[in-house]
């Protein structure tokens, strides 16, 4: 990577050779700054689409050959890739996609151990044995690849999703067809590059710079066996309906409404400053960020003049710059639906409480704004993919859990109290996959199982655990030993 004002001419990564696309051309900017042209590229067609996935198709079964333990140690590389380059990476990754450069070294890092952790688990268990009724007969459980997987992520999250699927579906043996988001063509590029780099061979990891509508293809092809895909709900949605028809295996990490309920017990300013990261950490652009948050009874005045001050004391600007803490927006799109989605809240009779200022410079900047309305307000109804929370306040902790959990999403769901009795309960009780106590609803360990229930997550299992992980990215058969005795000669 040379200067970071470079402009990149990512190509797709395919049969282990970077190939210009033939399809539409496009281009990725700096959200802090639009005029900052970062990438421009001709996206991939069907024909290059069709390509990788024969590249990988051919790849698989001299990748698979190589053993669990030799695949490991590639990985293990491409981590180290990583952290060697982890400082024009974040860098790249804050100019196109726009958090702030310690989130990116943040992510980049964590990108870095969640490819070392899998790659260290090469060296674990496999299967599983079983005793049998017979005799000397051994019955084990053992675990080949799907083939050939196809992975589409978002752009929140340009190294870190990639990794949470890559990592795994490379270790276990499969060759993967990857399709990143769109608005992040040259960081996704310098990702797969470090796979390149490091040694992973030809056509076992392909990169397609392609537009979703023709990602269907991957989507329909059926040389592709399993599909894992983080992203919207409409488009999860549709790859279940017509990857499962097929027979392929499908993962799917969707949107959520997180709620986070505040006790009248716990100190406001902690609540308060925990929820500042839930809420607004990477400009509040987190499947697991705090949507809504649900006071008891009479904390609700001091925690709300505890935010608001919290809230309106967030600096935004470039992400380049260390005393922003709040990064631009992904596009002038996304900025301009969320303006709409808080305009409607509002005329809804939703109040707004607490809004940071924006600075005077071009950039898709939104402020980080917290409204106080009621389930009916659509910042209440649709996940608003943005810095925008909604704060309501009801007299009982049975209240407070009924509101949590009347959304059709269940990703994650916070509580601070400091009872024990109210925590029990609303751990027993939250419908989310994911249960914080007295802390953001955003963040996870890389080795604990990740995911959702109800329309969160389909059908499981979940991500990151290297157990769980397993389970998606092979397949298992049991198999029954018993010795034959010898012919007599
Ligand atoms: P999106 O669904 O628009 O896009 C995700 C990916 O799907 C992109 O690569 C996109 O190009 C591709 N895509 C779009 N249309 C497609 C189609 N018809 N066929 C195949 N691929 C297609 O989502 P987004 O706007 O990039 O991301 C935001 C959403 O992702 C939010 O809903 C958020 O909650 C969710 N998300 C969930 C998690 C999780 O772990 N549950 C994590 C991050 C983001």
């Amino acid at each position: 990577m040379a200067n970071s004002q470079a402009v990149f001419n990512p190509h797709n990564l395919i049969g282990g050779t970077w190939k210009p696309g033939s399809g539409e051309h496009i281009q990725s900017v700096n959200p802090a700054n639009p005029d900052d042209l970062v990438a421009e590229l001709s996206q991939a067609d069907n024909q290059d689409i069709s390509r990788a996935i024969e590249e990988a198709r051919m790849a698989q079964q001299e990748w698979w050959s190589l053993g669990i333990i030799k695949r490991g140690i590639i990985l293990r590389s491409v981590a180290d890739l990583l952290s060697e380059r982890r400082q024009e990476l974040a860098e790249l990754m804050t100019r196109e996609q726009g958090k702030t450069l310690a989130e990116s070294l943040g992510e980049v890092d964590g990108s870095a151990e969640t490819i070392r952790y899998h790659a260290a688990s090469s060296r674990n268990p496999m299967g599983k044995t079983y005793p049998s009724s017979f005799p000397g007969e051994h019955i084990e459980q053992v675990r080949q690849a799907l083939g050939v997987v196809g992975i589409i992520t978002p752009w929140n999250f340009p190294t870190q999703i990639p990794s949470w699927k890559i990592a795994p579906a490379l270790l276990w043996g499969n060759t993967v067809v990857w399709k990143p988001a769109s608005d992040i063509p040259a960081i996704s590029s310098e990702f797969a590059r470090a796979f390149h780099d490091a040694g992973v061979p030809a056509g076992v990891l392909n990169m397609i710079l392609a537009s979703g509508r023709s990602a269907s293809k991957l989507i329909e092809s059926p040389e592709i066996n399993g599909i894992s895909f983080t992203g919207s709900v409409p488009v999860g949605q549709m790859i279940a309906r017509t990857a499962t028809a097929r027979g392929a295996k499908v993962q799917l990490e969707l949107g959520g409404h997180n709620a986070a309920i505040v006790m009248p017990d716990v100190d406001p300013q902690f609540a308060a400053a925990q929820l500042l990261v839930g809420a607004m950490s990477g400009t509040g652009q987190k499947c697991t960020a705090t949507r809504r948050i649900i006071t008891v009874g009479d904390i609700h005045q001091d925690f709300v003049a505890e935010f608001k001050k919290q809230v309106e004391s967030l600096k935004l600007g470039s992400g380049m710059d260390p005393t922003t803490t709040t990064g631009p927006v992904i596009s002038e799109r996304a900025k301009m639906e969320i303006e709409a989605a808080v305009n409607d809240a509002v005329s809804e009779g939703g109040k707004i409480v607490a809004q940071a200022s924006i600075p005077s410079e071009s950039g898709f900047y939104f402020p980080p704004t917290v409204i106080e309305g009621t389930m009916e307000i659509r910042t209440c109804r649709e996940e608003v993919f943005g810095p925008v929370t909604t704060l309501m306040n009801v007299s009982s902790l049975e209240e407070a859990i009924e509101i949590a959990n009347a959304t059709e999403f269940g990703l994650t769901a916070s509580i601070f109290s400091a009872s024990d009795s109210d925590i029990q309960r609303a751990t027993e009780e939250l419908q989310a996959g994911l249960i914080k106590i007295n802390a953001p609803n955003t963040g996870s360990e890389l080795h604990v199982p990740f995911g959702g229930l109800k329309d969160s997550t389909f059908p499981g299992p979940r991500e990151q655990n290297s157990e769980s992980v397993a389970e998606f990215y092979t397949n298992t058969k049991s198999v029954y030993r018993r010795v034959a005795p010898r012919r007599n000669t």
